[in-house]
């Protein structure tokens, strides 16, 4: 396995402290495998652990998701064996190799390529969290959804309106708001407007019931601002920057407003929580209400210009890399 490496980060800082290194794949221990992986979903969370927004033990290996194939298993592993092809969510997948638990793998429906998996697995369970286990918005009720034709955005945007729910979908470009469009969305708002004011002019002034925010520090007041009374501010990322921290008494100013701040691994965390969102995306792209969608893909050994593409905000669909 000489070809064998990973991207590491010995310091913290821009996306030029990427840098490939050579590694000797681990041995599946008792209940693990081995995977050559073909594909790794690169995710914004992944340039937080870079800067050091999210903290990480130094020298790290980034990388949250990844698919490919079985080379080997550890005692005790029943249900996989060589060859399976397998997508999951662990740490350190910047890598030719991956091992990790056997019990955290999910295997591929048949259909779904491994470059499809790596593109749609975490973003996916975002976009099911947010919607069937944080806030399940009703038919008939609208949401508002940032950065829609991005990663976890245009998974999010359709499976929205797929559940009858009335989208506006606010970005930052013509073009992508054409591509919004595309995905389903009711009512495009770009990001420079005054976002509240167009949200209360295209919602007879009641607001939205729920905006999934993950642009973070630019957008959170306008999110707050464009609820209707008692609706339910959910900020998941930081694109722009953390969110400022926020007095309990400005949600009941505006309406007795519920705001949560999730994070998938508290929802997958346990076996039964995965399997629960993997069943309902495999679901969604198994009927079509879900495609993946692959806006770039960057060889690994060229994480650092993966890391400078999503960070520029032109990325559109998901970006993998390719060991
Ligand atoms: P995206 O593909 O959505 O890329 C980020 C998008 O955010 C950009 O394309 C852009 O869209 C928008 N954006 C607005 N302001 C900025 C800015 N200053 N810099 C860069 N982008 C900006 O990324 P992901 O889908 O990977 O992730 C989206 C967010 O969701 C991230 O913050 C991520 O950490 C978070 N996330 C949270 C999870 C959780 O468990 N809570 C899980 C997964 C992701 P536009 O041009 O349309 O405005």
């Amino acid at each position: 396995m000489s070809d064998a490496y990973c991207v590491q980060i010995r310091e913290l800082g821009g996306p030029d402290v990427l840098e490939k290194t050579q590694m000797e794949p681990r041995h599946p221990g008792p209940g693990e495998v081995l995977v050559r992986q073909s594909a790794i979903g690169l995710n914004f969370i992944d340039t937080y652990f870079r800067t050091g927004l999210y903290p990480a033990k130094l020298p790290f290996t980034p990388g949250q998701e990844g698919a490919g194939t079985v080379e080997a298993v550890g005692d005790g592993v029943e249900d996989l064996k060589a060859g399976d092809r397998v997508c999951y969510l662990g740490q350190g997948t910047y890598a030719t190799h991956f091992t990790g638990p056997a019990a955290r793998m999910l295997k591929l429906p048949e259909g779904l390529s491994e470059d499809e998996a790596a593109a749609v697995l975490l973003k996916g369970l975002t976009a099911w969290m947010l919607l069937f286990e944080v806030y399940r918005p009703q038919p008939g009720e609208t949401a508002l959804v940032w950065a829609p034709v991005g990663g976890v955005g245009s998974l999010l945007l359709p499976w929205a309106t797929s559940m009858g729910v009335r989208v506006i979908a606010v970005t930052s470009s013509e073009e992508k708001a054409d591509m919004a469009r595309g995905l389903g969305a009711d009512e495009v708002v770009l990001s420079n407007e005054d976002v509240a004011s167009r949200v209360r002019a295209l919602t007879d002034n009641k607001g939205v019931d729920v905006a999934y925010d993950s642009v973070g520090k630019d957008s959170a007041k306008a999110s707050l601002d464009s609820l209707k009374s008692r609706g339910w501010f959910v900020t998941y990322g930081n694109a722009s920057g953390a969110v400022e921290p926020l007095a309990p008494t400005e949600l009941n100013r505006r309406g007795s407003l519920v705001m949560t701040r999730p994070g998938l691994f508290h929802f997958v965390a346990d076996e039964a929580g995965l399997k629960r969102g993997a069943a309902a995306l495999f679901g969604a792209l198994r009927t079509g209400t879900l495609k993946a969608n692959i806006g770039q893909t960057f060889n690994l050994e060229d994480a650092a210009e993966a890391h400078r593409a999503i960070e520029s905000g032109k990325t559109t669909g998901s970006t993998l890399l390719k060991p």
